[in-house]
């Protein structure tokens, strides 16, 4: 054998058809870790597990009957030590002098092995990474509809609480604090288009004597029972709300001096009118009308002047704060 073929960087051995080694090159001996001598003579197959036997008979004999060479079959050879040396071989079934060879080259595959192996490995990896993703992007998004849930939920007792400290807790009308804030947004709107409103200031004559007669419960009846005829008495953009005490206010949109009285007539009158369980009462109202003058503060002063006049004018009656003028 010529020494290129000896020493080349690739295991060599020839067969007869019978599978006796006839010549093999020192790559194979050393890959096998064999004299090459110890291997001519012996049977390829005795170079084998059984299971690499079993798959050479089936495959690797038929194969290279049938169409004279085999590509790239993957097996083990067993070397002096009885561990497996994976490789790659490729056969060639050839006639020299009559007689037949088949001769193979094999590569070892244990650096490619490993590499699959890590392929592998890395895959696995990667795939259990994408499972954990997945099932924590669920969990994110679980926890988001959660907290959305609970941000609705936050809303909804914001809105509540909200309502609540604009509320009067007695009569369920607006509190001093709503009506304060509508009247600034009322002034502004005025400011911005000329539209002028009113401002009532209601007050329940002589009250003072229900509660002393009857007792601070009924007092109480009668504040609920005058809160529901004024919300029933206003229109959906007046503003109702408890000033204090007995004591109520309304903001009347789109109103003049001219035509606002007649309304506060109305709702004077009806309050004469409506008995309150066993009780009847009566009330004073002050009227008072923006001008490009105002501020709340000079509004509700006149109103409220305008409220001390009906009272000390015998109550049961409406004025409005020009009237004096
Ligand atoms: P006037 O005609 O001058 O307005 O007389 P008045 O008695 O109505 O006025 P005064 O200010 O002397 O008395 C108001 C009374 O309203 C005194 C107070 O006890 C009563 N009052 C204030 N808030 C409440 C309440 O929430 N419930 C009850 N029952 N009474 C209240
Ligand atoms: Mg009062
Ligand atoms: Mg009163």
């Amino acid at each position: 054998m010529d020494n290129q073929l000896d020493f080349a960087p690739c295991g060599y051995f020839s067969i007869s058809s019978s599978g006796i080694i006839r010549s093999a090159n020192r790559t194979l001996a050393n890959m096998l870790t064999y004299e090459r001598d110890e291997m001519l003579g012996k049977h390829i197959e005795s170079f084998m597990s059984v299971t690499n036997k079993l798959f050479f008979h089936t495959y690797f004999y038929p194969f290279i009957q049938l169409y004279g060479h085999v590509n790239e079959i993957f097996l083990s050879l067993r070397a002096s030590n009885q561990l497996d040396v994976p490789v790659l071989l490729n056969g060639i079934r050839q006639e020299r002098d009559g007689e037949v060879f088949m001769d193979c080259v094999v590569v070892e595959m244990r650096k490619r092995l490993e590499h699959e192996k890590d392929i592998l490995h890395t895959k696995k990896r990667l795939e259990e990474l994408y499972q954990a993703t997945n099932e924590a992007n669920k969990k994110l998004e679980l926890l988001h509809q959660e907290y959305e849930i609970k941000q609705q939920e936050l809303i909804h007792i914001n809105h509540q609480l909200e309502t609540l400290a604009l509320t009067d807790p007695l009569t369920g009308l607006r509190n001093r604090r709503f009506f304060q804030e509508s009247l600034q947004a009322n002034i502004a709107m005025f400011h911005r288009t000329q539209l002028s409103f009113s401002l009532f200031i209601l007050d329940i004559d002589r009250f003072k004597s229900i509660n002393d007669t009857y007792g601070h419960p009924v007092g109480d009846l009668v504040l609920t029972g005058l809160a529901q005829l004024l919300k029933a008495e206003s229109r959906e953009i007046d503003t109702v709300a408890r000033y204090g005490g007995e004591e109520f206010v309304l903001i009347v949109p789109n109103t003049t001096y001219e035509n606002v009285k007649p309304i506060a007539e109305r709702y004077r009158s009806k309050i004469e009118a409506t008995p309150m369980g066993d009780l009847r009462i009566t009330a004073s109202i002050g009227i008072a009308t923006i001008t490009p003058e105002d501020t709340e503060l000079t509004l509700i002063g006149k109103a409220d002047q305008a409220l001390y006049d009906s009272k000390t004018n015998g109550r049961n009656r409406v004025t409005h704060a020009e009237d004096k003028a």
